[in-house]
């Protein structure tokens, strides 16, 4: 079924709500901007994602271990991290509207525009020259295409030289310089740009007791720095050796869309892994590859991933890359690998006055280690794996349906237990296969409506393997068992199933293969 990637996205936005997936948080109060509930199928795929994660990192590797740090920590964290005076984006406000903006996404859109005007120009003249383009001097004499080429290179200097020296007039001058309109009223009436920090934050203790200033957390990565001594210690952890952390993470974002891509409360999956200076950039290659098998062992399309390394790098980070993944939206950072040197540690004995340090028996001397960081929205993976699976498909009898072809390991329900008719003990024996299955995987059992209709509900909601009980059953104990992607169905023993199923839908079968 043919349809356009803005439809595609709503579409899969709906059938998220649909089957259980995703409600929009608080809704009977008509929602919260940019917040989601996970609902009872949504928890599910969020937990196997969840023990997926966790299983490849902390269980795979015998020198990385897992914590499970608070919220809540000592507001000179948040200091020591730079996150109070530097975790800021640039806001801007039309004065018409009233709507606001990031004042470096106003113009990174317009530069998109200019740089979709130069693609479509490129693809004109592959349309004309046919098999004897020649791209690359195409691109390199074609007046027009170098002079888009060198709007575009104009307007990313001045944006980085104004954003990167906290010239904020200078970002409010660009915008208009470059006539930059809102986009929904057309207005060119702004303010002018201020930092907007993202934390949020909130008191501690009442306010009579003296209330000192507290945030939630905009990233779980400090909890695991502040812990560093305490699990190198109390571990008996040696160098080169990782700590992991699943947890939540709030970020007062200034527009937030998008669905889950973007939102003020998320979920991040971080490990910290600390190794001897010099080495960092081995050990950030190591990650890079280890990370991207993680996602390609799931069988997404090897296509929609994709390394973007960073050239304007973070004052602390001597390397940086995202895996990109192919959303609805386009490649969009779905992970960040960054190699972040000594800057936190070495900001947190700064202002902690701890040492937080190794001592390396090799060398006989003590240092701060480099640190190599894996970090990846949850969330965002969520919505990878939902936009990876949902497909609109015609089937080989005519009929339509919308199935989740969600990697079995990740599926939220593994087995579907159906009778076939709900009459001549069939539900009865059901409910016995059901008990067999039910230690084992995450089963539903279901009698109502016809077949048909029972597995295009199994298919919905991705569920790999639907369990059919008819009157043969009662005869000869087997079943019949259908896969989700292929329909095709088999007959099996009962006794035979859990081993069968167990398998096919098993996280090991990833693991083995990273
Ligand atoms: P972006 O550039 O998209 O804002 P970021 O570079 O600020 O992301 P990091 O600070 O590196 O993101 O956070 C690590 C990961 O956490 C990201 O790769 C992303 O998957 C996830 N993440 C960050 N912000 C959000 C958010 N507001 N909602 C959901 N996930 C998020």
């Amino acid at each position: 079924m043919a349809q356009n990637d803005d439809n595609l996205f709503k579409n899969i936005i709906s059938h998220a709500k649909e089957y259980g997936f995703i409600f929009p948080s608080s809704e009977i109060y008509d929602g919260l901007a940019a917040t989601y509930d996970y609902g009872q199928q949504g928890v599910e795929l969020k937990n196997n994602i969840k023990e997926y994660w966790w299983k490849a990192m902390v269980r795979m590797n015998e020198n990385i271990v897992g914590i499970d740090a608070a919220i809540f920590m000592h507001p000179t964290t948040w200091k020591a991290s730079g996150h109070v005076d530097a975790f800021n984006d640039p806001m801007i406000d039309n004065k018409d509207s009233k709507k606001r903006y990031r004042a470096d996404v106003l113009i990174e859109d317009h530069v998109a525009k200019i740089e979709a005007k130069r693609d479509k120009e490129i693809a004109k003249a592959e349309k004309r020259f046919g098999e004897s383009f020649d791209r690359e001097q195409f691109v390199s004499t074609n007046p027009r295409v170098l002079r888009y080429q060198e709007q575009i290179e104009t307007i990313n200097a001045r944006m980085k030289d104004t954003l990167g020296s906290g010239d904020l007039a200078g970002v409010k001058q660009l915008i208009e310089d470059l006539e930059i309109a809102d986009p929904v009223s057309g207005s060119r009436n702004w303010t002018d740009v201020r930092q907007f920090n993202l934390m949020f934050s909130t008191e501690l203790g009442s306010v009579a007791d003296g209330a000192s200033k507290i945030y939630l957390r905009p990233e779980t990565a400090q909890g695991i720095f502040v812990n560093y001594l305490n699990v190198q210690k109390t571990g008996r952890m040696k160098i080169p050796f990782g700590i992991a952390q699943i947890g939540k993470a709030f970020r007062n974002e200034i527009i937030a869309r998008q669905f889950i891509f973007r939102m003020r409360e998320f979920e991040q999956m971080e490990m910290q892994y600390f190794v001897k200076p010099g080495e960092e950039l081995t050990w950030y290659e190591h990650w890079k590859e280890k990370r991207m098998k993680w996602h390609q062992s799931l069988g997404m399309g090897e296509e929609n991933y994709r390394f973007h390394d960073h050239l304007n790098l973070a004052h602390y980070a001597n390397a940086a890359a995202d895996i990109e993944f192919n959303f609805p939206m386009g490649f969009k950072e779905l992970e960040g690998i960054h190699s972040r040197t000594d800057f936190d540690l070495g900001a947190h004995e700064k202002y902690s006055g701890k040492k937080l340090q190794f001592f390396d028996p090799q060398e006989n001397r003590s240092y701060v280690p480099y640190v190599i960081e894996t970090s990846i929205g949850l969330d965002r993976m969520f919505l990878a794996v939902l936009a990876a699976s949902y497909q609109e498909e015609t089937l080989e009898d005519g009929s339509e349906r919308v199935v989740l072809k969600i990697p079995a390991p990740l599926a939220p329900q593994k087995v579907a237990v159906l009778p076939l008719l709900k009459k001549d003990g069939l539900p009865e024996k059901a409910m016995e296969v059901f008990e067999q299955l039910k230690y084992d995987f995450n089963c539903q059992y279901e009698e109502k409506d016809a077949i048909g209709r029972r597995y295009r509900r199994q298919d919905a909601i991705g569920t790999p393997y639907c369990i059919t009980i008819d009157h043969d059953t009662l005869k000869d104990n087997t079943v019949t068992i259908r896969e989700r992607d292929s329909a095709a169905q088999e007959r099996i023993a009962i006794d035979q199933l859990n081993d069968r199923i167990a398998d096919l839908v098993s996280i090991n079968r990833l693991l083995r293969q990273l």
